[in-house]
């Protein structure tokens, strides 16, 4: 347990796929479920994204908060099924007692309101968002930066198909950053060459992108970033919204983070995978003869910030 007299941020992952859920014996170390991640951090309880591994989530917070009101403020990237398919199954949100807010970007074409509430209408889903009876406030985000309480919180946008957010959380403890969806701007370079702009427009356009997303992530104790993809699988997968294990270690060094955070693994990938990636992530490091901390998400795991200690599930 965390001192409490000391500051701290806690990260738990309960989701760290991407695309979709894959449980099984297999995924057992690195997980089954899709994106959500919970920080807790100067009497906050954030939550990123809503895959499927909010339903576990929901039902921990209802075992520790029993009677008493559950208030948190659930970050959403983006659209994709991956990152809101677990919201009808997230059960506080079915109590009366409960504040869940939760914030977001309108997507291309629909409001943030119409993103959740789709899902939940029929033919897909017997309930419909209305009868959700936790009080919910949705906050469509125009700002890119806001606070949640003590807690202040940068926007940016990244690099995916549609529109999609990252977040930087700035607590008392430090600052997490958190890019479950990213592509590297590289892929600019191949999208703007058939746009007709020459090379040199085409890496400059996409050196300027980088460097702003440099400063965005500049510093932040934890980066938890898309690494999808080994560099090799990348190369069959450009334009597809993803990152690659030496694109993620190339920007988290170029952003000078203290420790990165592979996530949004591969559904095709077993533990043993995502073992072979994570060590292929640290011998990178090591070539750069750089000081980053690599490690590859685990769902059930724990990072405390001020230690920066990984507690095992
Ligand atoms: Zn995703
Ligand atoms: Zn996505």
């Amino acid at each position: 347990m965390p001192n409490p007299s000391v500051a701290s941020t806690r990260i738990r992952f309960w989701g760290t796929r991407g695309s979709i859920a894959v449980p099984g014996p297999e995924t057992l170390r690195y997980g089954g479920n899709t994106t959500c991640v919970e920080l807790r951090a100067d009497g906050e309880i954030i939550v990123l994204d809503a895959g499927s591994g909010i339903r576990p989530l929901g039902i921990a917070l209802q075992k520790e908060f029993q009677t008493r009101t559950i208030k948190l403020s659930l970050l959403i990237t983006h659209a994709h099924w991956d990152h809101i398919q677990g919201l009808p199954f997230f059960k506080p949100a079915y109590d009366s007692n409960n504040e869940i807010r939760i914030f977001g970007f309108d997507g291309a074409g629909a409001s943030l309101r119409e993103i959740l509430a789709e899902p939940m209408k029929a033919p897909f889903f017997p309930i419909t968002m209305r009868e959700l009876s936790a009080r919910m406030v949705i906050n469509k985000l125009s700002d890119m930066k806001f606070p949640l309480g003590e807690v202040k919180v940068h926007a940016t946008l990244v690099n995916h198909p549609g529109v999609c957010a990252g977040y930087r959380i700035f607590t008392s403890a430090g600052s997490v950053a958190f890019l479950p969806d990213h592509e590297p701007y590289e892929f600019f370079l191949h999208a703007l060459r058939g746009n007709r702009l020459s090379s040199e427009q085409a890496k400059e356009i996409a050196a300027d992108e980088q460097a702003g997303l440099v400063r965005f992530l500049h510093g932040s104790d934890i980066l938890i970033l898309d690494g999808q993809y080994t560099d090799q699988e990348y190369k069959n997968h450009i334009g597809w919204g993803h990152g690659s294990i030496s694109s993620a270690v190339s920007l988290a060094l170029e952003a000078e983070i203290q420790t990165l955070v592979l996530f949004h693994h591969d559904p095709d990938h077993d533990d043993e995978k995502v073992d072979a990636m994570l060590e292929s992530a640290r011998e990178l490091v090591a070539k750069s003869g750089k000081s980053l901390e690599v490690e590859a998400a685990q769902e059930g795991s724990e990072i405390l910030l001020e230690a920066k200690k990984i507690v095992a599930a």
